[in-house]
């Protein structure tokens, strides 16, 4: 059975978009830890990041940083954290996330509520600060 990213990627589940190549797709988070956090994967569906082969590896490490700086462009912070976990998606991916000091990388913490329309302006702004 595919993925639930695989079916983002075939565009059968909806997701807010913010960049995508022949190769590798970035999205929104849907329980986001801050504003702007972003998943990166390769369209390729394999499970465990350090299984890709090293071309999708390095493309994709290559992609997050290029959707870390449109990220950076319009949402306020230090920087950006990164961080893999891949324990609920069994398809590699790296989250992106606008962090101000290391406890927004703590992934225990309740995740923020937020709208549809919120998420969606995000997107748009992030799409619009990486043309
Ligand atoms: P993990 O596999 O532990 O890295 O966690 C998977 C991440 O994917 C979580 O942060 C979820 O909120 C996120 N997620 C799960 N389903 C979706 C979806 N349909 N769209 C966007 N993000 C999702």
């Amino acid at each position: 059975m595919p993925s639930i990213f695989t079916k983002i990627v075939n565009r059968e589940i909806p997701a807010h978009i913010v960049a995508e190549t022949t190769e590798f797709l970035a999205f929104l988070d849907i329980n986001p830890l801050a504003a702007g956090h972003t998943l990166v994967i390769p369209k390729k569906e394999v499970d465990y990041l350090f299984d890709l082969d090293d071309e999708t590896y390095t493309g994709l490490c290559i992609f997050a940083k290029i959707v870390a700086k449109g990220i950076e462009k319009v949402i306020q912070c230090e920087r950006i954290g990164v961080t893999v976990i891949g324990l609920e998606v069994p398809h590699a991916h790296i989250h992106l996330i606008p962090i101000n000091g290391v406890n927004d990388m703590n992934f225990s913490k309740p995740k923020l509520k937020m709208g549809q329309e919120e998420l969606a302006a995000i997107a748009t702004s992030i799409r619009e600060a990486l043309k």
